[in-house]
């Protein structure tokens, strides 16, 4: 087993979007943090991401958001438009007035983009890959990990940045207890040249209706691609180890059936084979067990519908890292606490709004769709609705402690 200094025995599970942040929120305060990651690459998850500011103003503290800005499509509008007539419901300019308001863009990337910028700042030496975690052991003070090669490796502290599907949760829980949203998901990329009935395609746009919603937006460098979600309700069950099933390339139009062309078009262009579950996590009493915390999608796994999840984790190891720098090598049980008392509130928030959204755009035809529609038409959304999420400062501790509210 290696030697290790105490700021070297920090082991964050998983090198996606959080467990890559978190490495470089960590050596800014001079912790070396190793990441063992399962797969033999970093592979692409979910193919594209929309970041918004709250994040992207830390990667800017972190020294990675120039060669991000290279990559990435800052959009130009939020666009919410009826997915039957293409009527625009309601339209605000993200430009340079979000910039001004937030501090930076709201950029579309590709995941493969962001994993490649965030892991070559953090540097090969740091993370293992083909290091898949299959259990974990307390030990005194150390924490043993088993591997799936047979191995076994020990920290003082592991950090479980493994996902929506985490076996670190299920280990901190004690089972498995992802909840199916009753909404699946197809999605897509699509050279941007191709949607010729596509009006805004540089814009953040949702098509809206009772039967579901599609959700897009423009990425790269020159805004060349764009990456779709195409969202419906869906009855099927789904039990927990069914997160993404096979699926038939045609039964992706039956919810947009009679949708305008533009909805169709983009379907259309890619050949779908997979239909995803879109699953929640419900909320923990507490993100720790012994020398172990959750962080990300397994602390707080969350429907994408305000396309918040990435966003959330990279929140996330702003608090995290500032909390851990208080430790050393001593109990970090004090730092948990810390971390989570200035999470909690914020992600359940964020989760439970993700949630409302889906009900909101979906209401069937009648009254209620009708307010709706007027309301979404004088909205400034960066101004009404979004700021509480795009414009939050994640580096101002406003962290509720233990005993802080008992008097
Ligand atoms: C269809 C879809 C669209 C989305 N769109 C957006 C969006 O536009 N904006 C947004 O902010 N969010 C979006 N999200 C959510 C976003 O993808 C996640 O919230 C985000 O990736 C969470 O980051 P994470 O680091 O917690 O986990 P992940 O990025 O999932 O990374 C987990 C890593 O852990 C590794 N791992 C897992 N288990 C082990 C193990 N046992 N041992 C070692 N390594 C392991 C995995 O291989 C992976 O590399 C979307 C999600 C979906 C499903």
């Amino acid at each position: 087993m290696d030697q290790q200094t105490p700021h070297d025995d920090v082991v964050i599970i998983g090198a996606g979007i959080g467990g890559l942040t978190l490495a470089l929120a960590l050596r800014e305060r001079g912790i070396a943090a190793t990441i063992l990651e399962r797969t033999a690459e970093l592979r692409e998850v979910g193919a594209a991401v929309a970041l918004s500011a709250n994040a992207n103003n830390l990667f800017a503290r972190l020294g990675v958001l120039d060669a991000l800005e290279e990559v990435s499509w800052a959009q130009t509008d939020l666009v919410f438009r009826d997915g039957r007539s293409g009527a625009t419901l309601g339209r605000t300019p993200v430009g340079r007035g979000y910039r001004e308001r937030f501090g930076s863009d709201y950029l579309g990337v590709h995941r493969a983009d962001l994993q490649r910028i965030l892991s070559e700042a953090v540097g090969p030496d740091r993370i293992l890959l083909s290091h898949h975690v299959t259990g974990l052991h307390e030990d005194g003070d150390r924490v043993l990990l088993d591997l799936a090669d047979g191995t076994q490796r020990s920290a003082g502290i592991v950090v479980g940045a493994d996902g929506a599907r985490s076996m670190v949760r299920q280990w901190v829980v004690g089972h498995d207890d992802a909840i199916y949203s009753g909404h699946s998901g197809f999605r897509g990329i699509i050279p941007t040249e191709q949607l010729t009935e596509l009006p805004d395609p540089h814009a953040i746009q949702f098509w809206i209706g009772p039967t579901g919603h599609l959700l897009h937006y423009a990425m790269g460098g020159d805004g060349q691609d764009v990456n779709f979600l195409a969202v419906s309700r869906d009855p099927q069950e789904w039990t927990a180890d069914q997160w993404v099933v096979p699926a038939r390339d045609e039964d992706k139009f039956a919810p947009f059936a009679g949708w305008h062309p533009a909805v169709t078009q983009m379907l259309g262009a890619v050949e779908v084979t997979q239909r995803w579950a879109l699953m929640r996590r419900p909320p923990l009493a507490s993100w720790h067990r012994g020398r172990v915390v959750l962080l990300g999608d397994a602390a707080h796994a969350l429907v994408p519908h305000h396309g918040q999840g990435a966003n959330q984790a990279i929140e996330d190891t702003w608090a995290l890292a500032e909390e851990l720098a208080t430790v050393g090598s001593g109990d970090p049980t004090a730092a948990f606490e810390a971390f989570e008392g200035r999470r909690r509130m914020r992600t359940r928030a964020v989760q439970f709004a993700s949630a409302q959204v889906a009900e909101v755009l979906h209401l069937p035809d009648g009254p209620q769709a009708d307010a709706r529609n007027a309301a979404m038409a004088g909205a400034d959304w960066f101004e009404d609705r979004l700021a509480w999420i795009h414009g939050y400062d994640p580096t101002v501790d406003r962290g509720i402690r233990p005993g802080s509210l008992s008097r």
